[in-house]
């Protein structure tokens, strides 16, 4: 019933907003770009889309990319009918963009993180999806509104990049039955794979070399984390994209459990980037603010980088590992 629902408020708003998180990464743009697609097929209309900070170019080929604004230049003065968070666990996330969401007449979330308290007028939170982009592809399909060739693209963008090319944990069956459907409308596999994960700077991989390589090791190497500093980002000319799959890779070590890359923001605080292969790590960024997934989840401390550390250090070393 609550699909419906969805289904009026679209059809009866007439200036909507899609906002995406900060750091934008796949899911969040595929799954803006494929709602933008499906509105604009289904009812001829055509909406905003924000991002808060810098698109990685990896993404620049998705269908309708050059259509989104940057937050600075949405007037914030505006009144939206209708403002839809995709893949925004926690409104914070959205940064600037939660002036417009507080003022528009209806909100929508579509999520997957489990931390989502479902803070608009309609919610669809689903924590066993893989991806916003397959909640989305779901209630397409539900709507039966039509899934053009754009859509299935971005779709599968989404959903390819949350699962790190259907290889974590939130890969079910039900991930490859959505992206069976979305290749069998068109989608290429390898066109996308080669764009998306054969398409990194020379800087990214010059820089992450750089992270790697002062990494440290603690707790029979089941601890790894690499601290990146605003100089280091100079040094390198490295931009937030650059950071983009490096905590992975420190997770890929055989002997890692849990690994994060702690990064020195301009503003003086110190932002987390964790995973593990066991732990809830989840639950230890909530308790500095932030939040995410079982095993992929983020926090931002106010405090600096060698404290922040400390810190984060203290709560993974209290846990079983
Ligand atoms: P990443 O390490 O790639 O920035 O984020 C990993 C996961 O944790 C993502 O699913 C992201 O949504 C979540 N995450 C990262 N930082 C934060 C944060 O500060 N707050 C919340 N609630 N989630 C975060
Ligand atoms: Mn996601």
């Amino acid at each position: 019933m609550e699909y419906s629902k969805f289904n009026d408020i679209i059809k009866s708003s007439k200036n909507i907003l899609i906002l995406s998180h900060v750091n934008p990464d796949g899911d969040t743009l595929g799954s803006m770009c494929g709602l933008y697609c499906a509105i604009l097929e289904n009812f001829k209309k055509k909406c905003d889309m924000a991002a808060m900070s810098k698109i990685p170019d990896i993404y620049m080929h998705m269908p309708n990319i050059d259509k989104v604004k940057h937050i600075d230049e949405i007037d914030k003065s505006r009144e939206y009918d209708l403002v839809i968070n995709v893949d925004i666990a926690a409104i914070d996330r959205a940064c600037d963009g939660k002036i417009l969401f507080d003022k528009a007449k209806s909100t929508i979330n579509i999520d997957h993180h489990k931390t989502n308290n479902a803070y608009g007028n309609l919610n669809f939170i689903n924590p066993d999806a893989s991806s916003t982009g397959e909640v989305l592809f779901g209630i397409f399909n539900e709507l039966n509104w039509k899934v053009n060739l754009d859509c299935a693209n971005c779709l599968y963008i989404a959903i390819l990049t949350d699962t790190g090319s259907f290889r974590f944990d939130n890969t079910k069956p039900k991930t490859f039955e959505s992206a069976a459907k979305l290749v069998e409308i068109g989608v290429n596999p390898s066109d996308i794979y080669k764009k998306v994960y054969e398409s990194d700077s020379k800087t990214l991989v010059m820089f992450q070399a750089y992270c790697i390589s002062k990494a440290k090791f603690l707790n029979n190497d089941k601890i790894a984390y690499t601290v990146v500093y605003k100089k280091d980002m100079e040094k390198f000319s490295a931009g937030d994209e650059c950071m983009e799959g490096l905590t992975e890779k420190l997770r890929a070590i055989v002997s890692t459990r849990i690994a994060f890359v702690a990064k020195e923001m301009k503003s003086g605080g110190t932002k987390f980037s964790m995973r593990s292969k066991f732990t809830d790590v989840a639950q230890i960024c909530e308790l500095f603010g932030g939040g995410g997934h079982k095993f992929a989840a983020g926090c931002t401390i106010k405090a600096p980088v060698e404290d922040a550390v400390k810190m984060v250090l203290k709560e993974i070393e209290s846990r079983e590992i």
